[in-house]
Formats: C-alpha cells, structure tokens, sequence
C-alpha cells in the first residue's frame, strides 16, 4: 500500500504547477504553492503517507461534512432538511441564483449557502458553543484531542465574505431561517478555518468508510445513518460542478476545500485525503484529483 500511495504522488506531482491558489480568500495566498501531499487510512487504523502528508491547512469546504454530521447529530435529520435540499447543483460552489430561482432553500449542504443553512440549525446560546461542538466532532473524526482553526484565515473570511453574507441574508428574507445572521457565518467562517492534515482528514475519511466508528479507538463517532446521508451527498455534490466528472473518472465519495485539500471515502476500505493548494477552474486541487484517479485504478476503488 506504501508502494501505490509513493506512486500517486509522484505520477500526480507532475501538475503540481497547473492551476491557481484560491485568492479571494487573501490570507489563502500566503501558503507554500508547492506543497502536495497523500495519505490513506485503512479500517484498523494503519496510516500510509507521502510528501507534505503531516502539513496543515485550512480544510475550508471540507468542513462542510463535518458541520453536517455535527448538525444531523445535534437536531437530527429533519429539522436539518427542513432548511437544506439534497439536489445536486451545476452552478458554482457560492452560487447565489438558485435562491432566487428556486424554492429560496438552498439544494444542498455541499454549497456554501447550504453549508450555511445547516449551521443555522446547531442549538447553542453564542458561536463558541456552536463551534465548540464542530471542533469536538472534527477532534472525534480526525482521532485527536487538539484541532485548532487559523485565526489569521478566519479573520480575512470574516472581512471579505460579503458573498457569503450576502448568501445568509437571502435565505434570511426567503424564511429560511431567522437567526443573527453574523453569529451563523461566524461558526461557519471558523469551520472553514479548521487545520487538519492530510493525515487527520485520512483518519475523517476511515471513519465514514468504516459505518462511523473510529478504525482507531473503535468507538462509534458517527450515527451509521447519518454516514449514508452524508456520502450520498458527497458523491453527488462533493466537487462542486465538477462531481459528476470526478463521479465518472475517480467514482469516490469525496468533498474539496477551495484550501486544496480532498477528503475521499471508500466505504468498507479506506479514507484518502491529498492536499495541494493550486485549483483548476472548478475550484478542486488539481493534484489532488491527479491522486484520486491514480488511486481509483491502481486499488479498483470505484464504487460504481
Ligand atoms: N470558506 C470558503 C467560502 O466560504 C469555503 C469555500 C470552499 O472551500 O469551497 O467561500
């Protein structure tokens, strides 16, 4: 397994100067562009990484999986699709226009104004407590004890997310929901600033694959129900308007981060995640899908 995680990296390397570094995020700018990592975490815990496998980043839309778990967990699958569809998008990942178009709800919670609407529903009295609960599940997820988020990164999403704001008074004025809209961004910029490695987000992905419990401790973390909810949406909507492609070539369950890395599931097998900050258009690391695909052949992971 050594061997082929070596090969993924060194076959995926070869575009590791295609692409762009997400710049409307400014502090998303200063990370070394030449970092590229991979790493699969098998279902008894075994961990195999190469290149900048241990590096942290900020796992931006990644936390879209892990505020969805926390949420489901937190208020339970109706109150959460009360506000949220789960119909997959071709429009970009901060899309506006379906909220006008539409029904005013968001299609689904691997969007940003669906990944903001599902924090609107997690129960506390003031943003620590709603993102103390994110960071306990994602400390649970990646199997640690001190998951941190960028403060500088927060702060720059907090400053220039007027998209996003815009997003969350949209579906405030559709009904969507009726909370302060500064405090719901607030736990989700947070989420967005959340540091994992490739390594944390292999261990995230072992999980899932492994019907929720820990490949680690053995503990179960997450509802195994609430495990199908979340990898059907992941493997319809994880890559933005790139899934069904990523759908079709890699045939992975999978969410990206505009910070470059990918969280991938092979239920019953394995969590991969690669992290490489340059995007291709579609907003995805573009060694990162590199990776998945050498994977996907490599190991028959498809699961279509
Ligand atoms: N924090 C980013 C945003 O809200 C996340 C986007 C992403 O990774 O797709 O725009």
């Amino acid at each position: 397994m050594q061997q082929i995680v070596n090969s993924s990296y060194c076959y995926a390397k070869s575009w590791l100067n295609e692409g762009e570094v997400a710049d409307y995020i400014p502090e998303l700018c200063k990370v070394d562009k030449d970092q590229f990592g991979v790493c699969i975490t098998n279902l008894v815990g075994q961990t195999y990484g190469s290149g900048d496998f241990e590096q942290k980043f900020t796992v931006q839309s990644i936390c879209k999986v892990i505020l969805l778990i926390t949420a489901l967990k937190d208020v339970g699958f109706d109150a959460v699709f009360a506000r949220v569809g789960m119909e997959p998008t071709g429009d970009k990942f901060n899309s506006i226009i379906r909220l006008e178009t539409g029904s005013g709800k968001p299609l689904n919670p691997m969007i940003n104004a669906g990944a903001i609407a599902v924090s609107s529903c997690l129960k506390g009295t003031n943003v620590e407590e709603k993102f103390e609960k994110v960071l306990a599940m994602a400390n649970a997820l990646f199997g640690k004890t001190d998951t941190e988020y960028d403060k500088s990164v927060f702060l720059s999403e907090q400053t220039t997310g007027d998209r996003n704001r815009a997003l969350a008074y949209m579906m405030r004025s559709g009904g969507v929901f009726e909370n302060n809209v500064d405090e719901i961004l607030n736990v989700y910029f947070k989420s967005c600033s959340i540091l994992a490695s490739c390594k944390d987000i292999s261990h995230m992905g072992a999980v899932l694959a492994n019907e929720g419990r820990s490949p680690t401790t053995g503990k179960m973390i997450v509802d195994p129900f609430f495990v199908k909810v979340v990898l059907s949406l992941m493997s319809i909507c994880g890559l933005y308007d790139a899934s069904g492609e990523f759908a079709l070539r890699v045939g992975i369950c999978a969410k990206s981060g505009v910070g470059g890395g990918i969280l991938g599931v092979v239920p019953n097998r394995m969590g991969i995640a690669t992290f490489a900050p340059r995007l291709d258009s579609k907003g995805n690391s573009c060694c990162g899908i590199k990776a998945m695909e050498y994977l996907s052949q490599a190991l028959s992971l498809s699961i279509f």
